[in-house]
């Protein structure tokens, strides 16, 4: 077993954050092939005895999906309302394929406020913690339609990081469509280097260039490296790993595919 896999075996309490581009297709629609395999691999750690809770973007993409027509409409209006609209599309996806496990799940629509706020943390904890012992899977967004700039956490990597630091998470799995960080942006310089363990978050920084997100991304890899500095403060690895290929999880464990762990330093 890689250390990667035993660093899943001892975690109890896990939180998977879905980036929008491992969701979506190359025309950029929802993959539901991909989509179904992750909740297929949520339910075998279930099964472990593990609890998960997701965190997942995508409402954007569904919502195009779902109304074509309004893809092309810039403004801010249009935007949160094509995600209301496919908030809805990916929770009906994801209600579809945990069914067939007999799961059940919860949603919960977040903003940056909802953290601040000592009250709002308590309910949230709350929330989270009745759900999860109830064997509901949690399933948290950013609430984008009532969320601008000036409230927003604005990228699910961060939204994942605060989740995870307030449900005491063992561990935190970040899907997105490479396998880690490299030490270049593994899209323009096919031959970059994967970083697979990561103990010092600064000197890391200093190493690597993190330039470039992809068309449906909106962090980047420095949100994904800033949420581990966050989940790491609190003793809490993450794990970085390819969402796109299917059953990452079982192969990342036994060592056939590779990712990047960030223990933070010991
Ligand atoms: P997601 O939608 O999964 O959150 P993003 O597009 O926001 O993903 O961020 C991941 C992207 O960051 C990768 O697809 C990659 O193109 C880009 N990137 C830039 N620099 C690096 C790097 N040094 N290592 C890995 N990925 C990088």
């Amino acid at each position: 077993m890689s250390t990667i896999g035993e660093l899943i075996e001892d975690s109890r309490k896990i939180v998977i954050k879905l980036g929008s581009n491992t969701l979506s297709d190359e025309n950029g629609e929802v993959n539901r092939k991909t989509l179904h395999n992750i909740v297929e691999q949520i339910n075998e750690l279930i099964q472990k005895g593990k609890q998960v809770i997701l965190v997942s973007s995508g409402a954007g993409i569904c919502g195009v999906g779902a109304i074509n027509k309004w893809s092309r409409k810039g403004d801010i209006n249009y935007k949160q309302a094509l995600c209301a609209i496919g908030q809805v599309e990916l929770m009906m996806a994801y209600k579809e394929f945990f069914k067939e496990y007999g799961i059940h799940v919860g949603q919960l629509l977040l903003t940056r406020d909802d953290f601040a706020d000592p009250k709002r943390n308590l309910h949230i904890r709350n929330t989270l913690f009745t759900l999860v012992d109830e064997g509901v899977v949690p399933i948290v967004n950013e609430n984008d339609s009532v969320s601008v700039d000036e409230i927003k956490i604005g990228d699910n990597d961060t939204l994942s990081a605060l989740t995870a630091n307030l449900w005491n998470a063992d561990l935190l799995i970040l899907f997105s469509d490479i396998d880690g960080v490299y030490e270049k942006n593994p899209k323009d310089h096919p031959k970059a280097e994967l970083i697979e363990e990561i103990y010092d978050i600064d000197g890391l920084l200093q190493e690597i260039d993190t330039r470039g997100t992809n068309q449906f991304g909106t962090g980047g890899i420095l949100t994904k490296i800033e949420a581990a500095r966050r989940v790491n403060a609190y003793g809490i690895p993450m794990i970085l790993a390819n969402g796109k290929k299917m059953d990452i999880l079982r192969k990342i464990a036994d060592d056939a595919e590779k990712g990047t762990v960030f223990f933070g330093k010991a």
